[in-house]
């Protein structure tokens, strides 16, 4: 593909069935246009943090892509609305939630997206499975993903897979 960039999205659920929602999610990435999926990690499980509710189970995946970040994001919301996500409250439980945690080594700040996603360096959730498939990536203005990981080991998740 001709100028595409490298971007990693966070996946989350904890309503319904949610093995079965991140990979029916999963398939749908592998569907998005002008986008091609090339890693997916191994999920994990953790309690709500600031959310209530059964645990949330987690992924990562990586993506190269040439849609811009505000259309990728469109269609993260596009899969979110077909899976039946409501937006009763903040951090509300949900049956899919998509995060666009980093695309290429853009910062982006506007009203509808901010990148990187600003608390992904805070959860263990995230950090675990991006560390998974690439733990060298980058974080625009706080360095490796690796080197992040210390900063989480505090938080209880479980690795169900592989
Ligand atoms: P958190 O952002 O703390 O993970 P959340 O995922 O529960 O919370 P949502 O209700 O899913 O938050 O999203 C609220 C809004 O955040 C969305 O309408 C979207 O426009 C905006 N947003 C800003 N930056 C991002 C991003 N990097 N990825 C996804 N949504 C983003
Ligand atoms: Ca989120
Ligand atoms: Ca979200």
């Amino acid at each position: 593909m001709i100028d595409s960039s490298p971007a990693f999205i966070g996946l989350g659920a904890n309503l319904g069935d949610p093995l079965a929602t991140l990979a029916a999610a999963r398939a749908e990435l592998a569907r998005l246009p002008r986008t091609v999926l090339r890693r997916f990690s191994p999920l994990y499980r953790s309690a709500p943090i600031d959310a209530t509710g059964p645990d949330f189970i987690n992924a990562v995946a990586l993506v190269d892509t040439e849609l811009s970040a505000p259309a990728l994001l469109a269609e993260l919301q596009r899969i979110e609305a077909t899976f039946g996500r409501l937006r009763p409250y903040r951090n509300a439980p949900r049956t899919l939630d998509l995060d666009l945690l980093l695309y290429g080594d853009e910062r982006i700040d506007t009203p509808q997206l901010t990148v990187p996603h600003p608390r992904l360096h805070r959860r263990a959730f995230v950090l675990r499975p991006l560390s998974d498939v690439a733990p060298d990536a980058v974080v625009p203005g706080l360095g490796r993903v690796d080197a992040l990981l210390d900063g989480v080991a505090d938080q209880p998740i479980e690795r169900l897979s592989p």
